[in-house]
């Protein structure tokens, strides 16, 4: 059927050392894990794991990357949906596509299950203007059904990221569903050190070159802006035909991201 393969699904490669900067969720984190690795042991003592976990945070910091790293630790399935793509699809066709992704993970459970941008389909129902968003509608009534309608035992874990959770459906939250959540915040200095240290593990650096000190200076920045920052710094080194990454790079790179951003707050203020 054509619409199985909506649903991707990979053996991911990604591991906690790719993720930096989260110490205040590892203790959340390495308990999913164990129960995805061996979940009698849980069951032995008659332990419930959740079946599903919220994943909270602005953008850029890290949600998906943490989720494929606890299949990658894991070892097992990962599938995943962004639920903003329902949006603008026929209707049913997202509430199928969710069925679907449930019906082959339980085939190849344990597995995890990865819901991006939840509040896509998530708001609370019923404030839409004048309605009408049937799609949006039954595609989560689909992912409420499909929580319901699988047994702890099923070791079916489902990861679901926003960064609106003030806004999401109070169904979606009840026990049984999305009732833990994991938070990810904007990384302070020491986070972000961390963060571009995984990011230059690949790059030529040169000694010069202060990570704590490029930390410090760009507050405010999200994990997924720090890579950015570490790829522009290697881009000037090319641009440059230097043969490592220097302050110098880094210094071209903070400016070009951290002035670009000012001014795009100043030009949306
Ligand atoms: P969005 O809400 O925009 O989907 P997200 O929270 O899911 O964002 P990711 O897509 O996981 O963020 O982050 C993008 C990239 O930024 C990651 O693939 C990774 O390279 C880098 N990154 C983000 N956070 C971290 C982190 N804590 N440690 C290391 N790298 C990070």
């Amino acid at each position: 059927k054509s619409r199985a393969r909506l649903a991707r699904k990979e053996t991911s490669t990604t591991t906690l050392d790719d993720v930096a900067g989260i110490e205040s969720a590892k203790r959340d984190i390495t308990e999913i894990i164990d129960f995805l690795r061996a979940p009698e042991k849980y069951r032995a003592v008659g332990a419930e794991m959740p079946k599903g976990v919220l994943l909270v945070g602005p953008p850029g910091t890290g949600k998906t990357l943490l989720a494929r790293a606890i299949a990658g630790e894991a070892e097992v399935p990962f599938f995943s949906i962004s639920a903003s793509e329902f949006i603008e699809m026929f209707v049913g066709v997202g509430a199928a596509r969710v069925r679907d992704m449930f019906n082959q993970a339980r085939k190849e459970a344990p597995a995890l299950i990865f819901i991006d941008e939840l509040d896509a389909v998530g708001r609370s129902r019923g404030t839409g203007l004048g309605g009408g968003h049937d799609e949006r509608e039954q595609t989560l009534n689909q992912i409420l059904t499909e929580m319901d309608g699988f047994e702890p035992h099923e070791n079916i874990l489902v990861l679901a990221a926003t960064n609106r959770p003030d806004v999401l459906d109070s169904a979606l939250l009840r026990p049984g569903r999305f009732d833990r959540t994991i938070t990810l915040d904007r990384p302070h200095k020491d986070a972000r050190e961390a963060i571009l240290r995984v990011h230059v593990r690949k790059l030529p650096l040169a000694d010069d070159v202060n990570l704590e000190d490029v930390a410090a200076r760009t507050i405010g920045l999200s994990g997924a802006e720090l890579k950015n920052l570490v790829n522009e710094a290697a881009l000037t080194a090319a641009r440059e035909n230097r043969n490592q990454v220097d302050a110098h790079c880094f210094e071209v790179a903070r400016d070009r991201i951290v002035l670009g951003q000012e001014r795009d707050t100043q030009l949306s203020a």
